[in-house]
């Protein structure tokens, strides 16, 4: 049995639709797959739909995390997506441009700058308000020359006088709602160091003291070394471990079932759940 527990769509990310990531899971001989787009299900339905005979689906997302200033990825498995406080945070930290915009414009009133919301949402106009409207409102204002100009420390760089970070579940918090929402918490590639920085051991042992169920060790960013490290932690912690391609069709390089979960693993992930359930391939035996 192949079960690859981490792909990505065009509901996120990646570059199939839902209905051709489940296709292609097919084609790549996999018995289930799971779609985990970036803080959405939106894909859910129209994989369900196109799901061939004898693919199992598990629905699922992966959570934007952030704790000790480290960005983190959690996955969150057959949880109920209409549950409230978890369907809430995905939208918050979907929906964050306005409210982050509206949170450098306060700071800049704070620092004098008389820049309105008002401003910034003619100038952004149709498109997705961003940090190149506020700047360009600093250029009206004349506050700096240059859009450019904007964007140093002393304004809207990261970490500048005027920047708000982009808003990011802390883990303990999205485990939690996972949790109370019938799904199962797997860290994410947790040791993909070329992403930057990653999450401390001792982080990781409070996040399985507080209900995270498993790590992915079996990833295409962990080294053998990482990997045989990730592997004696979840030894330790009592933690199940995935592996996963992490599919995002053409936009990288990995391919379905690259890498696999062990069916006791997902035997287990499956028992744990009670907020949904894998969905069987019309006609297919289910799993
Ligand atoms: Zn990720
Ligand atoms: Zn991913």
């Amino acid at each position: 049995m192949r079960i690859d527990l981490h792909c990505h769509s065009t509901a996120s990310d990646g570059t199939d639709t839902p209905a051709e990531l489940v296709r292609n899971a097919a084609a790549a001989g996999l018995d289930v797959v799971a779609l985990t787009d970036h803080d959405t299900t939106r894909g859910h339905a129209e994989a369900v739909a196109a799901l061939p005979e004898g693919l199992t689906l598990v629905t699922g997302a992966e959570l934007s995390c952030r704790v000790d200033g480290v960005s983190m990825h959690l996955l969150a498995y057959l949880f109920d997506p209409e549950e409230p406080a978890l369907l809430a945070e995905r939208e918050l930290v979907r929906d964050d441009r306005v409210p982050r915009a509206k949170g450098m414009i306060a700071k800049l009133n704070e620092l004098g700058v008389p820049v309105t919301w008002e401003q910034v949402a003619r100038i952004a106009g149709d498109g997705s308000v961003g940090r190149p409207h506020i700047a360009s409102a600093l250029v009206e204002l004349g506050v700096v020359p240059t859009v450019g100009d904007a964007f140093t420390e002393e304004w809207l760089a990261d970490g500048g006088r005027a920047f708000v970070e982009k808003h990011e579940t802390d883990p303990f918090e999205a485990v939690r709602l996972v949790k109370a929402a019938g799904g199962v918490t797997v860290f994410a590639h947790p040791a993909a160091a070329k992403r930057g920085r990653t999450v401390s051991e001792a982080r990781i042992a409070e996040l399985a003291a507080a209900g995270l169920d498993g790590v992915e060790v079996d990833h295409m960013d962990h080294d053998e070394p990482a990997r045989a490290r990730l592997r004696g932690l979840a030894g330790e912690l009592g933690l199940l471990v995935t592996g996963s391609s992490d599919y995002h069709g053409s936009r990288k390089t990995c391919v379905l079932g690259e890498y696999t979960t062990d069916p006791e693993v997902y035997g287990e992930i499956t028992r744990r759940a009670f907020g949904a359930f894998p969905v069987p391939g019309a006609g297919g035996a289910g799993v």
